[in-house]
């Protein structure tokens, strides 16, 4: 009895080893600087680790261990051996251009609040959609601009709303 507890306590060491590599990766992946050789190699290594596992654990092993290489979504390509992964740190799609501390400010002046999208904090990022949506977005307004250097511009209320919408949308259209 206790011997087969220590064995699978054994194992369940050996995962975790074999596991903290992939758990590396993983976080690498997430910081941007993907490694997707160093992945699949882990995968592989998972592999067979998990068929003689498998049986011991009902199988959860193996089903855990399986689903892991499918975090690569299926429709990417897989990247062939690239022995220079240093070009990947310039641009990558869908991040925003952080600076060096990792954290800017809205670009819209005197706001203060960090950034979200494109340079802008939620609420002006906001109103940058609207101000889209409705054919007034100001030229200055630019996408990535540099923070705190846009200046906001103050909308008309009421009746004036309207009126500039109607304005705006004949004027553009
Ligand atoms: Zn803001």
């Amino acid at each position: 009895m206790s011997v087969d507890k220590a064995f699978r306590e054994m194992i369940r060491n050996e995962i975790e080893v074999q596991l903290k590599p992939l758990r590396d990766v993983v976080s690498r992946l997430e910081a941007g600087t993907s490694d997707l050789d160093a992945l699949r190699s882990v995968a592989e290594r998972l592999a067979p680790l998990a068929q003689v596992v498998g049986p011991l654990f009902g199988g959860n092993a193996s089903a855990a261990a399986a689903a892991k290489p499918v975090k690569r979504g299926p429709g990417r390509p897989a990247r062939t051996a690239a022995p220079a992964p240093v070009a990947v740190s310039g641009k990558r799609r869908g991040r925003k251009p952080a600076t060096a501390d990792g954290a800017r400010s809205c670009a819209i002046m005197g706001c203060g609040k960090p950034s979200r999208t494109k340079g802008y904090c939620a609420a002006h990022y906001q109103k940058l959609r609207m101000l889209e949506k409705t054919n007034r977005r100001p030229s200055a307004w630019v996408d990535y601009a540099p923070a705190d250097s846009v200046e906001d511009i103050k909308l008309p209320r009421g009746r004036a709303a309207s009126k500039a919408l109607a304005a705006a949308a004949q004027g553009n259209g």
